[in-house]
């Protein structure tokens, strides 16, 4: 014997359309949903908010937050750095381009350029790894903003200089980690860790202004005379 279903009832039967009781209802309805809806939008409006606004209400800025392993942006304290070419080999994206050459004169090697192109670099950390002399690491920098594609290559050599000869016991202590970028890109610049930062401090930094287009001199229009004068004007000689 097959069951019986029982007829499926709605709890909210709708009334027949184009009624007088339907179109209130859906008056009814519209009025409830959105009561509905924007109850939840205001009861935010009441609680503590979970977002900040980067980074004019944060406490502190974020690079000092994150983790001391953290690979951003990469930089070279040159004065460690024994040109080795290690970091160069090993980066499978040759973001890393080192020149060495001999004096001449002094009979003493000199590196003429240490380029990172921060573009093409994926921040694998492999160079950083195989830097045995604590020379090249990554910073906790991020915001890399530049204008052009061209300041994405960092230069560490501005003009040759002469390889280090000390073991690495005996090197300088390696720089605050950010402080060689921090000249490099100007807006790593407006942040200074040595410095006690507040917002207001942020805002108050100064930003390299725009240079203004210089107007160039426009040549002085002729001035139109209403009337000819009387030195234009021809003599009865000259007339007809
Ligand atoms: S940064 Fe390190 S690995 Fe690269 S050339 Fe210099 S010393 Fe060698
Ligand atoms: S982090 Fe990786 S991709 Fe970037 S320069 Fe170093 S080895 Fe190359």
């Amino acid at each position: 014997m097959v069951p019986t279903v029982p007829p499926a009832v709605s709890p909210h039967r709708r009334p027949p359309r184009g009624t007088v009781r339907a179109y209130f209802r859906n008056i009814r309805l519209a009025l409830s949903t959105a009561f509905d809806g924007m109850s939840v939008t205001m009861s935010y409006m009441f609680r503590r908010p979970l977002t900040i606004q980067y980074p004019d209400k944060i406490d502190k800025p974020v690079q000092e937050m994150l983790p001391e392993s953290y690979r951003g942006v990469l930089e070279v304290d040159m004065d460690r750095c024994t040109v080795c070419l290690q970091c160069q080999k090993i980066c499978p994206l040759g973001c890393i381009n080192i020149e060495s050459c001999k004096n001449p004169e002094t009979g003493n090697r000199e590196v003429t350029k240490f380029d990172i192109d921060i573009g093409l670099c994926m921040y694998c950390g492999l160079c950083a790894e195989t830097c045995n002399f604590d020379a090249l690491d990554h910073t906790r920098e991020f915001e890399a903003t530049v204008t052009t594609p061209d300041q994405m290559i960092l230069h560490f050599v501005e003009k040759p200089r002469e390889v280090t000869k000390l073991k690495a016991a005996e090197m300088p202590v390696r720089k605050h980690k950010g402080s060689i970028l921090q000249k490099m890109i100007p807006a790593f610049g407006r942040r200074h860790p040595q410095e006690v930062w507040t917002p207001t401090a942020y805002a108050a930094a100064p930003v390299p202004a725009l240079k203004a287009p210089t107007a160039t001199p426009k040549p002085a229009a002729p001035v139109a005379s209403a009337a000819p004068s009387a030195a234009d004007s021809p003599t009865p000689e000259q007339a007809p």
